[in-house]
């Protein structure tokens, strides 16, 4: 294992770190915890023990009940078995979707594959602010919708969308109504009491739990198809031994975001806000997202002259560590789907950087960020072809 160099992490969005004690309390499961959860003995009954006190911890930070919680590997797997599963188990004459197109890969190439099941899918469109319209919204269902799918808040841009206006839209309707709320849950009060949502996909490393564990919020009574097959586990919808480290620390995590909730978002806005008052001054620099409406800690900036992985190489080798774009969809080198769907062009699109603020971040690291910014925005702007043009 290489360890990483100290860099300030400003990348909260693509992931959060560890939290401590979470960290220990998988360490306490790894360490003590030796049977199977399924199992009837004593050790299968303190493994399914922890499960269940996770669940509980899980259900409780959305307003849920344990039993409508199915732990999976991740948001994507939580995504890709509410869009897949309520698709499958629509009656069969409800053969379209409605899905907006900011949604997060997991959920958007779940559409396309849909599509190639023989679903009709209407891809919803955004104002400039990356939200979506209530009413076109609303247009946009029909007798034969089998699901509808508008995340909570956007993991690039950070708008948060009027879910509580579509889910009871859908509800009047009787239609399903997924709801990622990977970025929202932990940031955001979410709450299933109050937004009739039919399938809410969390994961735990957004709040400082471990990579590869999240949850799909099931609502009682709302009937979802499984994608993975076997020995029954979840209450049959997500069969497979539970990751039980992963989940006990995923529980610990949601329990500390539900009593840290608040003092969290303050802090994060404190930070952010200083971020964008750092910026607004500087040339040729744009805030991307809704404004208000917005992720406590997200701030998403078009940059002109500059090319975004350029920025993020340069601000790394000065110890700050950003996004370009989304993480969960990096690797090809294509404009941002979503900043497309805002109506940026692909030459913003790639200047585009994200700065994602964390609970741990200091004023300090703030401030030593915004004068990193400010020297690579200048110096890659006087080597750069795109400032000529
Ligand atoms: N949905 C959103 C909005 C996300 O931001 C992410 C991760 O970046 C996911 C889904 C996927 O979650 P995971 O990385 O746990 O698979």
């Amino acid at each position: 294992m290489t360890a990483e160099k100290s860099a300030v992490y400003l990348d909260n969005a693509a992931t959060t770190p560890l939290d401590g004690r979470v960290l220990e309390a998988m360490l306490e499961s790894l360490e003590g915890l030796r049977g199977n959860p399924s199992a009837l003995h004593a050790p299968g009954a303190a493994a399914r023990e922890a499960v269940e006190e996770a669940r509980e911890a899980v259900a409780a930070l959305v307003g849920a009940s344990p039993e409508e919680i199915v732990f999976t590997s991740g948001g994507t797997e939580a995504d890709n078995l509410a869009v897949l599963g309520l698709a499958r188990a629509a009656p069969p004459g409800r053969r379209h979707a409605v899905i907006s197109r900011v949604e997060h890969p997991a959920v958007r190439e779940a559409g396309r594959r849909l599509e190639a099941e023989g679903f009709e899918v209407t891809w919803l469109g955004v104002d400039g602010d990356g939200v979506v319209d209530a009413g076109a919204f609303e247009a946009a269902l029909r007798e034969d919708t089998a699901l509808a799918a508008v995340m909570w808040a956007n993991n690039e841009v950070g708008s948060v969308q009027p879910v509580e206006e579509l889910a009871a839209a859908c509800a009047e309707r009787g239609i399903p109504f997924h709801a990622d709320a990977v970025q929202a849950a932990g940031r955001l009060p979410v709450d299933v009491r109050r937004v009739p949502v039919s399938t809410l996909a969390l994961s735990a490393h957004k709040l400082y739990g471990p990579q590869g564990a999240g949850a799909l919020y099931v609502r009682e009574g709302v009937e979802v198809s499984p994608l993975i097959l076997g020995g029954g586990q979840e209450r049959g919808l997500r069969s497979g031994t539970e990751n039980v480290a992963a989940i006990s620390g995923f529980g610990v995590a949601a329990r500390l975001a539900a009593g840290e909730l608040e003092e969290r978002a303050r802090r994060e806005r404190e930070l952010r806000d200083r971020i964008l008052a750092g910026v607004r001054e500087m040339e040729g620099v744009r805030l991307n997202g809704h404004p208000r409406r917005r992720l406590p800690n997200n701030v998403h900036l078009t940059v002109e002259g500059v090319e975004a992985e350029g920025l993020v190489l340069f601000l790394d080798a000065l110890g700050y560590a950003v996004g370009s774009g989304a993480a969960c969809s990096s690797g090809g080198h294509k404009a941002s789907p979503v900043l497309l769907a805002m109506g940026l062009g692909e030459r913003e699109a790639f200047s585009s950087v994200r700065i994602t603020v964390g609970k741990d971040n200091t004023f300090e690291e703030v401030d030593g960020f915004l004068t990193a910014f400010r020297q690579a925005v200048g110096r890659l702007r006087e080597l750069s072809p795109l400032q000529a043009g």
